[in-house]
C-alpha cells in the first residue's frame, strides 16, 4: 500500500483545487476507490477535482515537486484497475478527477467538430451533437457514466468501431497537463496537419501514465437518416463470420455494428435483469446483432436489410431472425447486448478476457479456447460475446455450477495465461479495448514485443522521469 499523504501537502493541495474541488472524507472517498467489477479496492487520502486546466496544472506541478503520485480518474468504469489508487508500494497517491472539467467549449457544426472538457460524460456529448444535427458515434454500455477523458485514455472501442474506428480515430485535438505541470495545448480542429510527430496519439490509450487529459476536439458525423437493426440466430460462429463478410461486401459502409452473442448470455440477461426478454421465441446457440445506418429513407434501408437477410437464409448462414419495427424494439435488442456484463456480474463470479484476433480466426479461437479452459476446469461455462465485426470478443468465463467463487477466482491467472497465449499465437491481442491498467502489467511483460516495451519505457522516462503519473500502471519501470 502507498504511504499516507503528509498533512501539509494535503491542505495545500486542497487550496489549489479550490472550493468544492476536493474530497478527503474517508466515507465519501470510498466510491472512488473500488473498480467497477470489484476486482481492485485501493486507498487514497485525497481526491482533487479541478475545474480549470490552470488548476490541474498547478496541482500536478506541486505533486511533481513533492514526488506525490497522481492517479487520473474519469467515470471509474474502466475494467483494468487503471483508475484505482494506492495499489502499489510507494509514495502517497492522490486521485485527480476530471469530473468538473465537464463543459462543452464549442460545437462547430459546419466543421463537424466538438471541443469539450475531459470530464464530459460520453452520453452528454452524444446528446450535444444530436442537438445540432450531428452524431458522435462512440458508443458503449458504460456511456451514461464514463467520461470522454477516460475513453481517450483507454482508447475505448465499443459497438461502432466497424464503421467509425476506435476513440483514437475520432480525435482531432487534445489538451494535456504533462507530469511537470506544463500544458500540451493542441485543441486543433483540423483534419489535415502534417507538422511533425503525431504527439497527441501518445496520450490516447496511455491510461493516465503520461499526463492528465483536460480537453479534446472530436470529429462529428452526419446523423444517419435511417437505421435498421436485426436480431439474428446463427448455428455457429463460422456462419456468423461468413455472414459478416457478405454484409461488408453487400452493405458497405452502411454496416455499423455486428455483435456476436451466445445463448448463455441471453439466458443470463433474461434471468438477472428485470424487464429483459429473449427477442426470439425459440432458443438458438448463437445470435448476431446487426445494425445498418445511412442517408437513405427508412423504407429503402429496411428493404436493403431484409433483402440481405433473405439471401443469408437461402444460403443457410441464417437460422431465424427479427428486424426491429420500432425504436423501442431496437433499444430492446441493444439492451440485451449491453446488459451482458451486468447480468454476468449478477449471476456470480466471472473471469474476463478481452481478446482480438483476425476476424477469420474467430471460429478457430473459440474452438481451441473452449477446449483449453474445459480441459483445465471441467464444466466451466464460457460466455464469449462482443464485437465480432472488429475481431474482438469478451471471452468471459463463468464457474462450473458447483464451484465456489473463491475457488474459481483463484484460477484467474492460470486461465488468463491459457487464453491470452492462444490469442497471441493466432496473431491477436490479449487486450483489445480495455487496456493494461494494473490487471495486465505482467501479461504485457510476458507477451509484449521486447522492442515495443523498450520504446514504451523510453517514452515514459522522457515524459515522466519521476514516475508520478499513475505509478505501476501499464508498464514496469525496469
Ligand atoms: P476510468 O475508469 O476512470 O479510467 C480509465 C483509465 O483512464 C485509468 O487508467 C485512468 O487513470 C485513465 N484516465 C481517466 N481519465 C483520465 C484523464 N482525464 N486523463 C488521463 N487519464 C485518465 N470499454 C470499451 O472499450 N468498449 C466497450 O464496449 C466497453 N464496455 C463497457 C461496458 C461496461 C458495462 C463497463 C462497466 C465498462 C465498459 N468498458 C468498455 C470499459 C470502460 O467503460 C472504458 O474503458 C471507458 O473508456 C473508461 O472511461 P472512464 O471515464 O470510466 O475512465
Amino acid at each position: 500500500m502507498t504511504k499516507p499523504l503528509a498533512k501539509d501537502d494535503l491542505e495545500h493541495l486542497k487550496t489549489l483545487a479550490g472550493n468544492n474541488g476536493w474530497i478527503d472524507d474517508v466515507t465519501a472517498l470510498g466510491a472512488y476507490l473500488t473498480e467497477w467489477r470489484g476486482l481492485y479496492s485501493g486507498h487514497s487520502d485525497l481526491l482533487l477535482a479541478p475545474d480549470t486546466t490552470k488548476r490541474a496544472a498547478e496541482i500536478i506541478a506541486y505533486c511533481a515537486a513533492k514526488g506525490i503520485g497522481i492517479v487520473p480518474q474519469g467515470g471509474n468504469t474502466g475494467l483494468a484497475g487503471g483508475a484505482i489508487p494506492g495499489l502499489t508500494d510507494g509514495p502517497a497517491e492522490i486521485i485527480l478527477s476530471a469530473a468538473r472539467l465537464n463543459k462543452i467549449h464549442c460545437i462547430d457544426a459546419a466543421n463537424f467538430t466538438l471541443t469539450a472538457g475531459a470530464g464530459c460524460i460520453l452520453s452528454d456529448l452524444q446528446e450535444a451533437a444530436a442537438q445540432v444535427e450531428r452524431s458522435f458515434p462512440l458508443s458503449l454500455a458504460a456511456e451514461g457514466s464514463c467520461q470522454i477523458g477516460g475513453n481517450l485514455s483507454t482508447n475505448a472501442g465499443g459497438t461502432n468501431v466497424l464503421r467509425f474506428g476506435n476513440t483514437r480515430d475520432l480525435v482531432l485535438g487534445l489538451e494535456v497537463v504533462l507530469p511537470d505541470g506544463r500544458v500540451y495545448a493542441n485543441l486543433k480542429a483540423l483534419r489535415k496537419d502534417n507538422t511533425g510527430y503525431a504527439l497527441q496519439q501518445l496520450f490516447i490509450g496511455a491510461e493516465g501514465t503520461l499526463g492528465f487529459i483536460t480537453a479534446v476536439t472530436l470529429k462529428l458525423f452526419p446523423v444517419p437518416r435511417s437505421t435498421a437493426t436485426a436480431w439474428l440466430a446463427v448455428a455457429s460462429p463460422d456462419n456468423a463470420v461468413v455472414m459478416l463478410g457478405k454484409a461488408r461486401q453487400k452493405l458497405g459502409d452502411d454496416l455499423v455494428a455486428f455483435e456476436l452473442i451466445p445463448r448463455i448470455a441471453v439466458e443470463m440477461v433474461v434471468d438477472n435483469i428485470p424487464g429483459r426478454r429473449d427477442p426470439l421465441p425459440a432458443p438458438h446457440e448463437w445470435y448476431v446483432l446487426l445494425e445498418i445506418a445511412n442517408a437513405r429513407d427508412a423504407t429503402e434501408t429496411e428493404s436493403l436489410l431484409t433483402d440481405f437477410l433473405a439471401n443469408c437464409m437461402n444460403t443457410n448462414e441464417l437460422s431465424d431472425g427479427v428486424v426491429a419495427t420500432s425504436e423501442a424494439q431496437r433499444k430492446q435488442f441493444w439492451s440485451v447486448r449491453h446488459d451482458i456484463s451486468e447480468a454476468q456480474k449478477l449471476a456470480g463470479a466471472s473471469i474476463k478476457h478481452d481478446i482480438s484476433v483476425p476476424v477469420s480466426s474467430i471460429p478457430d479461437f473459440l474452438e481451441r479456447a473452449d477446449k483449453l479452459v474445459n480441459d483445465a476446469v471441467p464444466g466451466i461455462r464460457p460466455v464469449a460475446f462482443g464485437h465480432l465485426g472488429d475481431g474482438n470478443l469478451h471471452y468471459n468465463l463463468s464457474p462450473p455450477e458447483a464451484m465456489s467463487t473463491d475457488e474459481f477466482i483463484a484460477l484467474w491467472p492460470e486461465l488468463n495465461e491459457l487464453v491470452h497465449t492462444l490469442a497471441v499465437e493466432l496473431n491477436g491481442s490479449f487486450s483489445a479495448e480495455h487496456g493494461i491498467g494494473l490487471l495486465k502489467v505482467d501479461e504485457l511483460e510476458r507477451l509484449g514485443n521486447p522492442v515495443s516495451l523498450d520504446l514504451m519505457r523510453g517514452i515514459k522516462q522522457l515524459i515522466d522521469p519521476a514516475g508520478i503519473m499513475n505509478p505501476g500502471k501499464v508498464i514496469k519501470n525496469s
